[in-house]
């Protein structure tokens, strides 16, 4: 009996846990938590516990599927597939131009994947637009970097919080979302932990304060508290002058947030604001832990970046246990972020700049011409072209918007004006799949071959454990179909292994802030651990954990970090008579995941969260309608309305209500508001109204 063990990276949330997989005979008889990875230390969450399982679902998609004449969707051969897929596409680009069609991507494949889909789709097929369900989680983060720091650079590793004295999670359910990263906590015996969050939740209930601030509070919050920090002296003068830009600005922008004048925006008293800014200018490490709660937003960056200036102007970055943290979403919104080629050409460089796009050639092998000199356009606008006409053709890989997407009942309708739908997953019932012309079946992340890169930029090995179901391929291996398929096979003649893509992605990013060069291949990334970039040829660091930032230099042409702000703009959709709650979004459970496309198809996990969509209503609100516990009552927006079941909880402040993203019954009522530089949708504010039925 052949017995193999083999070390993989769970393709869930972005902590990045390692398992060890036993192989027996092609059969994989265990499943454990490595004990040896720096990530996670033996430990788990019942969604990597199961990962397997959803793999083995019956209603995994084994071949692929076309449309018929009689509407139906077909199995078909790999060989008609990639035929349908290349004369759609072609049709489509050959008549209406390079901008016609566009590929939607995601966070959730291997980042080699992720630059071939980018390079096939843009350099071969000719298509200007592609972007990533990323936009829907990161690109607020990414942004709020990038502007800050002259690149997307989250600087901190895990051990932060462990050293931290004062720990504030601002909408950051760590506990459900991320628990490995939050069970680390219980190593750090010298903090205090702050959650800010206007809902109640086990992150804020686990915490040493809850700081219940009203939905879009966030912002105002934070330039109290930074006035605060400004007008008693708590500046760390030295670092600001030498190490930022923009000072002056900041000060004179945040002088008339007082924490009175903040009261009514954020629900706190003044007494609060005044002693959180204390603490924070006592800690001795300070450090801030955000995810979607600041992302989703209609200011998000300018939200995040209030974060950074707080820690730049107390010197609070670059030191163990500081730091403006994101915690990322999805298992490889990392590496979707600075290699998928969809934002930016790979490793950071610049679609409208002529020297990064000749750089990107001659490393290709390929024409300049072939390089799109325009940036893509974003999500929302790409799906607002199948509304004006302008696309008439996508292609959605590993990623479920007709059920994710925000304001839903729209994205449905935009899809029934395009000419070719494509759909890549793993399997053919997702929301999108149904509406596709042409459904192509994927291999899942323990079925093949690649890296992720996690919340603190450590690349993690995802390495085959098992086999994919009857004809579903690895997604390099449906690139390179298509490439044929299209007559692209001499441009992609190098490619013949995602380990081909890692070396040329490896000796691109030398010299970037995300320079991996140092990084031989997939087996050194095994036997470190994983490895956190940068990791230059010429200046490797054999330490498991590293930070950035610890010598005060930044990723701008001076090396200085930009301290920016923006005026408080009005909530999108204010709430008002008819609508008179404030809906807010987001995850349900630790075992539940995004549109539940894997941890839906889990037994395991399905035990374990309620089956039908609900919406958590505040005592005081519920009695006032007569509402129980239990009883069905539906939500309604402008948009849409939905019927789910009332969850009476404290959780919920009076006049919010909360309803979890992965049920298909919320995102027909989310308001389809973003923020004016990451794009992101603000998934966390619309107004609604809810009445019990009958
Ligand atoms: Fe997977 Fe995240 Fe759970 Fe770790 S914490 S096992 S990475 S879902």
């Amino acid at each position: 009996m052949a017995t193999q063990t083999i070390r993989t990276t769970c393709s869930y949330c972005s902590v990045g846990c390692n398992f060890t997989a036993t192989v027996e005979d092609g059969t994989v008889t265990s499943w454990k938590p490595d004990k040896n990875y720096p990530v996670n230390l033996g430990r788990s969450c019942p969604k990597g516990f199961n990962l397997l399982e959803p793999l083995q679902s019956e209603d995994r998609l084994t071949t692929p599927l076309g449309r018929g004449a009689d509407g139906e969707l077909h199995p078909i051969s790999w060989e008609e597939a990639f035929t349908r897929f290349a004369d759609g596409f072609k049709k489509v680009l050959d008549t209406h131009g390079p901008e016609s069609a566009a590929f939607l991507s995601t966070g959730q494949i291997p980042f080699e994947e992720m630059a071939f889909l980018g390079a096939l789709g843009k350099f071969g097929m000719g298509m200007v637009h592609g972007d990533g369900n990323t936009r829907q989680c990161m690109a607020t983060a990414a942004v709020a970097y990038k502007q800050a720091f002259g690149f997307d650079a989250p600087p901190f590793t895990y051990t932060d919080i462990e050293e931290s004295n004062f720990l504030v999670f601002l909408g950051s359910n760590a506990f459900i979302s991320h628990p490995v990263l939050w069970n680390r906590l219980k190593h750090n015996k010298d903090k205090k932990v702050v959650v800010v969050d206007p809902r109640a939740t086990k992150t804020a209930k686990a915490a040493d304060q809850h700081i219940q601030i009203q939905p879009k509070g966030d912002l105002s919050f934070l330039y109290a508290v930074t006035n605060e920090i400004i007008k008693n002296g708590w500046v760390d003068e030295k670092y600001v002058s030498a190490h930022t830009i923009g000072y002056d600005e900041l000060a004179a922008h945040v002088a008339d947030f007082t924490p009175e004048s903040v009261e009514e925006v954020t629900g706190l008293s003044a007494e609060t604001i005044r002693t959180f800014a204390r603490e924070f200018h006592e800690a001795k490490a300070a450090s801030f832990w955000w995810t979607m709660g600041v992302n989703h937003s209609h200011q998000g960056v300018r939200t995040a970046q209030a974060m950074i200036n707080l820690c730049l102007i107390t010197g609070n970055i670059g030191r163990p246990g500081t730091g403006p943290n994101s915690i990322t979403g999805q298992a490889n919104a990392m590496g979707s972020r600075i290699f998928s080629n969809t934002t930016s050409l790979y490793a950071g460089y610049d679609f409208t700049k002529d020297a990064d796009r000749q750089f990107i050639a001659e490393q290709m092998g390929i024409s300049v011409d072939r390089i799109p000199q325009k940036n893509s356009l974003p999500y929302h606008k790409i799906l607002e072209g199948a509304d004006t006409g302008q696309i008439k053709a996508l292609w959605f890989i590993a990623t479920n918007p007709g059920h994710s997407w925000i304001d839903h009942n729209k994205f449905l309708e935009r899809m029934k004006k395009l000419d070719f739908i494509v759909v890549q997953d793993l399997y053919a019932n997702t929301e999108t799949a149904e509406v596709a012309d042409l459904v192509l079946p994927a291999a899942g992340s323990a079925e093949k071959y690649g890296c992720f890169i996690n919340s603190e930029r450590r690349i993690g090995i995802v390495d085959k454990v098992m086999d994919p179901p009857g004809q579903a391929k690895a997604d390099f291996d449906i690139f390179k179909g298509i490439a044929e398929a299209w007559g692209l096979g001499d441009m992609f003649a190098a490619w013949n292994s995602t380990e081909d893509i890692f070396r040329f992605l490896a000796r691109v990013s030398k010299g970037k802030p995300c320079d991996i060069s140092g990084i031989t291949g997939y087996q050194m990334i095994r036997d470190h651990g994983g490895i956190q970039w940068p990791y230059p040829a010429d200046a490797p660091n054999d330490e498991v954990h590293r930070r950035l930032f610890e010598d005060g230099q930044f990723y701008t042409e001076d090396g200085k970090a930009r301290l920016l702000v923006t005026d408080i703009v009005p909530v999108p959709e204010p709430i008002d008579e008819k609508y008179p709650f404030v809906l807010i979004t987001g995850r349900g459970t630790v075992v539940q995941f995004h549109t539940q496309t894997r941890t839906g198809r889990s037994a395991m996990l399905r035990k374990s969260y309620p089956a039908d969509a609900y919406v958590e209503i505040n005592p005081e609100d519920a009695e006032r309608m007569g509402v129980s516990d239990g009883d069905s009552v539906t939500v309604t927006s402008r948009r849409g309305h939905s019927t789910v079941d009332a969850v009476v909880s404290d959780k919920m402040a009076p006049g919010q209500v909360f309803m979890s993203m992965h049920y298909p019954e919320t995102n027909p009522l989310t308001f389809p508001a973003f923020d004016p530089y990451s794009f992101e949708p603000n998934y966390k504010w619309a107004a609604v109204r809810v009445e019990k039925e009958g």
